[in-house]
């Protein structure tokens, strides 16, 4: 498979890797929005976070807040986002499941064009209840949910 995330994990092209543990490795970003910008990355290749075994993202994820405060404490910022794209629709260039690490800066330039605009008479209840009946119905088949 031609996996980019794939290859730097296994060392075949490199990468500032800041971590590693069993599961999951940390480089900083080649393209960075902010000083540290840097990546969480599953070993394993998953496409999306949605083709994780039920059960093994807290495993894969167990060291992200000790990677986080390192992160903060060397950039010497006070806040961070972390954004997790899934499928090309959502902005997800690179498919191989990961985390953006993103540190902050009061009055930093940073934008997110969020357009928000509020729920129409009943549109929100309608949808909470398409959603837990979704919930209750059980975990559907990634195939069936995503369009990829
Ligand atoms: P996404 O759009 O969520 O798939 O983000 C992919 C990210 O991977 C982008 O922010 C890229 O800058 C970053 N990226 C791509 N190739 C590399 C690389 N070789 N080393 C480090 N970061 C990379
Ligand atoms: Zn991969």
């Amino acid at each position: 498979m031609d996996c980019i995330f794939c290859k730097i994990v296994e060392g075949a092209i490199p990468a500032t890797k800041l971590f590693e543990d069993d599961l999951a490795i940390a480089i900083l970003d080649i393209n960075p929005i902010t000083l540290g910008h840097s990546l969480y990355i599953a070993k394993e290749h998953y496409s999306t976070l949605l083709d994780v075994p039920e059960g093994e993202l807290g495993a894969i994820i167990k060291n992200l807040q000790k990677v986080v405060s390192a992160l903060l404490k060397a950039t010497g910022c006070q806040g961070f986002n972390i954004i997790q794209n899934n499928t090309r629709c959502a902005g997800q260039l690179v498919p191989h499941m990961h985390f953006h690490l993103v540190p902050r800066k009061p009055n930093d330039p940073i934008r997110f064009n969020w357009q928000i605009q509020p729920y129409q008479k009943e549109q929100s209840q309608k949808l909470a209840e398409a959603i837990m009946a979704s919930l209750a119905s059980g975990r559907e088949e990634i195939k069936d949910i995503l369009g990829k």
